[in-house]
């Protein structure tokens, strides 16, 4: 039997693994289907890929829907769109990164928690511009052509985060509100260890509104979440695991120190307006030390040894 690269979530929904950001297709209606984000820039043929082979060749998307517009969510949409000229919906609070308007609150490299985290602040902050394509979100909690799901705004990793909802067996697609792998750790990452947690501590620049949204999440009493990183989640494996980061969201969520843990980033419909002063990162400073004696320990020895 031919390997996939994607796996089957739930009755119509399939998600796949690009490097370490999962997307996620949904058959809406006979012959029609929608993509929830668009993973990294890399993954564009993957994507058409699952698509030709899921629901057949030449059969584009009625729309792409994204959680939010980080870097890992929107790499491939350029290609996409190239292929699919289809419409792409954001919350409106997430049109600025989305328009060229604003570059993203810039990652922390300070929020502690492992190399991810250290090295944070090479992660691409955008903005990208798909003016033309892009469009906002309604505000009645509707998705557009996914009729059995609701939107819910969950923001707090980015202001205009959203996670997608089907009541009718409490499936969620998460987006990053909370993942089922510890971000910021190279290895968990490498590994994909499941491990229900917070957002991605250095690329949450709102905590108190992070925290208000895994309790938005919770109390929808999701059965199986599908989330931006990490495996698939359900049963009680993930009622207790949401049950306990809402509850303890501060203790097991949010960074010791960081730039936005005392003050969070300000943003409106025009992108950042003000941003807590940056921290010295000494962790980083020496790591960067460390590895740049290293690599002039290996040069000399290389001169020498000519
Ligand atoms: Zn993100
Ligand atoms: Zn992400």
């Amino acid at each position: 039997m031919e390997n996939k690269t994607y796996t089957q979530v739930a009755p119509g929904v399939w998600g796949m693994k690009i490097v370490f950001v999962n997307i996620y297709m949904v058959a809406t209606a006979p012959g029609e289907w929608v993509l929830v984000d668009a993973g990294l820039k890399t993954g564009a043929e993957k994507i058409i890929k699952m698509a030709e082979e899921l629901f057949g060749t030449d059969v584009p998307p009625s729309a792409i829907i994204l959680t939010h517009g980080h870097f890992d969510h929107v790499g491939a949409l350029k290609e996409l769109l190239a292929k699919w000229p289809v419409k792409v919906y954001a919350h409106p609070l997430e049109l600025p990164y989305l328009t060229g308007l604003s570059a993203y609150p810039p990652p922390d490299p300070t929020a502690g928690g492992g190399l991810m985290t250290a090295f944070s602040f090479i992660y691409p902050k955008g903005p990208i511009n798909i003016s033309g394509h892009v469009h906002p979100l309604t505000k009645d909690g509707t998705v557009p052509h996914m009729p059995e799901w609701d939107c819910i705004h969950t923001p707090g990793h980015s202001p205009g985060h959203v996670s997608l909802f089907r009541p009718e067996d409490k499936l969620l697609i998460a987006g990053d509100a909370f993942v089922n792998v510890k971000s910021e750790s190279l290895l968990a990452v490498i590994a994909q260890k499941k491990e229900l947690s917070g957002p991605p501590k250095y690329f949450t620049p709102n905590w108190l509104s992070a925290a208000m949204s895994v309790k938005k999440l919770r109390d929808l009493k999701p059965e199986i979440a599908a989330t931006g990183h990490g495996p698939v989640i359900q049963g009680d494996e993930l009622t207790q695991g949401l049950g306990d980061l809402a509850n303890n969201f501060q203790e097991l969520a949010m960074p010791d120190n960081g730039r936005y843990v005392h003050e969070p980033a300000k943003t409106n419909r025009k992108g950042v307006q003000y941003l807590p002063p940056a921290r010295f990162n000494t962790a980083l400073i020496c790591t960067v030390f460390v590895l740049s004696a290293v690599a002039v320990f290996g040069l000399v020895n290389k001169i020498k040894s000519r």
